[in-house]
């Protein structure tokens, strides 16, 4: 089976052979032959798996569970990815974690790492949304906290942005409320929190599947937006933060939009350091460098899989992140001066924009600063030339980054073969998040040692198939 270019953790557990033939001799045959769970991609998908398998597995017969990885890169972390710009060193790829991303939250403090706060600069900025010929709207720097798209919510309380947009702005954050209200879900208690064997089944019990079916646009509608408010500062929302416009799904569209809130942050260095600490953690044995081709699955009818087990075409959404160190040029914008250039310039959906924002990460001084720009396209010299009056280094990064969200939205299964090939990134068609991908994976890891333990227990007693229902007790 091949996997598409980026964002699949896929997981393969190979149960050991005694359990397969359920035959008696099985103690020694499996300490011989100990349970093997492999893991494709060590983005904080796979390996979350990897560190809730080793929490929940004292639980179960796969507590001796070999855990394999394998990395197509030579580097851990995935779409977490840090990015050097004259020796100063940025997020590349997933950038900004939610007050509310509990598991985050909970590898951070777990690993002794180093919360990063905004810096001033990232404070004191202002947003310009940018129409192709004009700013339709700018805020002043003052009352801004946060870098890029981290800053959005503070602006509900800037007098300024509420006489544009009104009361539209008290529905928008009520609506992203009760999105993160209905999320929380997925940290109760494991007692209380079922395991879910497919997507629509988890978003459905946390309440969250309806979002699925209708566009950001309709839902935001139904929640009495104001179109202008929809086509002005939520399509700049998401067109930074998944490329796309507000056609995406509402899910999506309100985990953008929730993203853009106040009280966001990283992991200092890098957040790439969540997933290099679960693996380290998890007694896992690293393959980096080695891709994955195909999957076969040999049990006692010796069943190819490959490469006959499909699943849903997922079609990525690009973003082209280009940093660049120099000056922006004021004329591109009309503008005299650098300095009334706004620190985050997003723009509406329009396809003659060739750019979806541009910010600064870091001044160095009024004529030398550190840029990102996100664009759907490749940025080419000849564009860059046009935004920039000086460049001294610029650096491409192409991402396959996201899913192109659709209302209703298509899911594939989390269980690929009825066995034990699993897929944590069906999740991310709901939203794609660090967290997401990290609450996808602790769901997975319940889900393996679930269907084992069945698995096991229906093939010693011979009574039960392996798919008759799932414990709710991990
Ligand atoms: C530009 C950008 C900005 C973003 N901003 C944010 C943000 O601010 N906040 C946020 O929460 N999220 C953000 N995201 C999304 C977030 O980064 C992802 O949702 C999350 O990191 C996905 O993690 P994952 O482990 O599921 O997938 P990935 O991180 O993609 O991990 C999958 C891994 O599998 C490996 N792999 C794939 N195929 C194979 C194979 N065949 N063999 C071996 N290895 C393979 C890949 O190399 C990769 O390392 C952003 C993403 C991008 C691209």
């Amino acid at each position: 089976m091949n996997f598409s270019p980026i964002g699949i953790s896929l997981l393969l557990a190979l149960l050991s052979p005694t359990l397969l033939s359920g035959s008696g001799d099985s103690r020694t045959l499996e300490d011989e032959f100990p349970p093997t769970v492999c893991i494709v991609g060590s983005g904080i998908g796979g390996s979350s798996v990897a560190h809730f398998l080793r929490n929940y597995s004292v639980y179960s017969d796969l507590d001796r569970a070999r855990i394999l990885m394998f990395e197509r890169h030579e580097i851990v972390g995935g779409r977490m990815r840090t990015v050097t710009v004259s020796g100063d060193t940025f997020e590349a790829g997933g950038s900004i974690l939610h007050p509310k991303n509990y598991h985050a939250r909970d590898f951070v403090e777990r690993f002794n790492l180093t919360v990063r706060l905004p810096t001033p600069i990232e404070e004191s900025c202002a947003l310009g949304i940018w129409d192709g010929n004009k700013f339709i709207f700018k805020t002043f720097g003052s009352s801004i906290k946060f870098p890029f798209v981290d800053k959005i919510v503070s602006w509900v309380n800037d007098l300024y942005i509420f006489v544009r947009y009104g009361f539209s702005l008290l529905r928008m954050s009520s609506f992203i409320e009760n999105t993160v209200g209905n999320f929380l879900k997925y940290y109760e208690s494991l007692e209380s929190r079922p395991v879910f064997d497919n997507v629509e089944g988890m978003l459905k019990w946390s309440g969250l599947y309806n979002l699925t079916k209708l566009t950001l646009q309709e839902k935001l509608s139904e929640a009495q937006l104001s179109p202008l408010l929809v086509n002005e500062l939520v399509t700049v929302i998401t067109r930074i933060n998944y490329g796309q416009s507000v056609l995406i799904s509402g899910l999506a569209g309100a985990v953008s939009l929730a993203g853009s809130g106040g009280g966001l942050w990283s992991v200092e260095g890098g957040n790439w350091q969540m997933a290099a600490k679960l693996i380290n953690h998890s007694d896992v044995t690293l393959h980096l460098n080695e891709q994955i081709d195909s999957i076969s699955h040999h049990d006692e009818v010796d069943i190819q899989f490959s490469p006959a087990i499909s699943i849903p075409k997922r079609e990525l959404q690009h973003t082209h992140a280009t940093f660049v160190r120099g000056l922006l040029n004021p004329g591109y914008f009309g503008i005299k001066s650098v300095s009334d250039v706004p620190v985050l310039v997003g723009t509406l959906e329009d396809p003659r924009i060739p750019f979806s924002s541009i910010s600064i990460l870091r001044k160095y001084s009024e004529t030398d600063m550190t840029y990102k720009i996100f664009t759907r396209q490749p940025a080419s010299d000849l564009l860059l030339d046009e935004l920039f009056s000086a460049r001294t280094e610029t650096v491409r990064i192409d991402w396959g980054a996201y899913p192109k969200y659709h209302a209703p939205e298509v899911f594939a299964p989390f269980i690929l073969d009825d066995h034990h090939l699993y897929y944590v990134n069906a999740f991310e068609n709901a939203a794609s998040t660090m967290e997401t991908s990290a609450v996808a994976g602790e769901n997975m890891a319940r889900l393996i040692i679930s269907r084992y333990r069945t698995e096991k227990s229906s093939s010693s007693s011979d009574t039960r198939s392996c798919s008759s229902g799932l414990h709710s007790d991990l």
